[in-house]
């Protein structure tokens, strides 16, 4: 057994018993953990502080070896986006990024960059107008940190350069873009240069740049299409908030 003090996010919680509830976090040292929180849902723990989806938390977890559930001994707030609570657009744009950090990473996954990407796209879903350029972002940015980001620039079969004047598709077959010309008779959605030049910037750049972008309608449904398409290549299967995540 070894105890950790560290960071954490709540991405998910589920109860386990009348009293308590097992709680799925990404951890800044541990990476992603479920732990049992014995006792979250009494009313003398809500006075301290309930795990609260979402909560960015300072907890003491007793890690346990082999398949014993780990435990949450202690859990104090840091931050627990009350913004979230009051606008159903940031609510769901939320959800999505909880589940898209759950489901693109496996227990016991270590990422401190991925902890702070979940943290600052928290921190700007909390505050900005323009929640789609958040949420294109960290998709993008997600799949580059755990490897499944194709190539956005050249094409995956001739290396054409694909921002400046060539339309460009992207195949799941192929993990990568293909240029018109590679392309076929695929019936993909075709992806403009503005469109990847816009996924270059949102894949690259910090969140506090973000705001900056301004997505035509069109770009932004392309940039949707694009992250939907290497993001279903990752699970083999569509993620569940994708009807509220445009
Ligand atoms: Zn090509």
């Amino acid at each position: 057994m070894d105890f950790c003090k560290t960071h954490a996010i709540t991405l998910k919680r589920r109860d386990y018993s009348n009293s308590s509830q097992i709680a799925t976090l990404y951890t800044r040292s541990r990476g992603k953990i479920r732990a049992l929180a014995k006792g979250s849902k009494r009313i003398e723990k809500k006075l301290r502080g309930s795990v609260d989806l979402f909560s960015h938390m300072e907890v003491i977890l007793l890690q346990k070896g082999g398949t014993g559930l780990n435990l949450l001994t202690e859990w104090e707030p840091i931050h627990d986006f009350p913004a979230f609570r009051k606008d159903v657009e940031r609510f769901y744009a939320a959800c999505h990024v909880a589940e898209l950090a759950d489901m693109l990473t496996e227990e016991g996954d270590r990422s401190e960059p991925l902890f702070d990407l979940i943290l600052d796209t928290f921190a700007s879903l909390s505050s900005t107008k323009r929640t789609e350029v958040a949420l294109r972002a960290f998709e993008l940015q997600t799949l580059k940190l755990i490897g499944c980001l194709p190539e956005l620039e050249e094409c995956a079969n001739c290396g054409r350069n694909l921002t400046e004047s060539t339309a460009a598709v992207f195949s799941p077959v192929d993990s990568g873009l293909l240029c018109e010309r590679c392309n076929g008779r695929k019936t993909f959605r075709t992806l403009s240069p503005g469109t990847i030049r816009a996924a270059v910037f949102l894949a690259n750049a910090s969140t506090a740049t973000w705001d900056r972008l301004h997505l035509p309608n069109g770009i932004s449904e392309e940039l949707v299409s694009l992250s939907r398409g290497c993001i279903t290549g990752v699970l083999s299967r569509p993620l569940e908030t994708r009807r509220v995540a445009i």
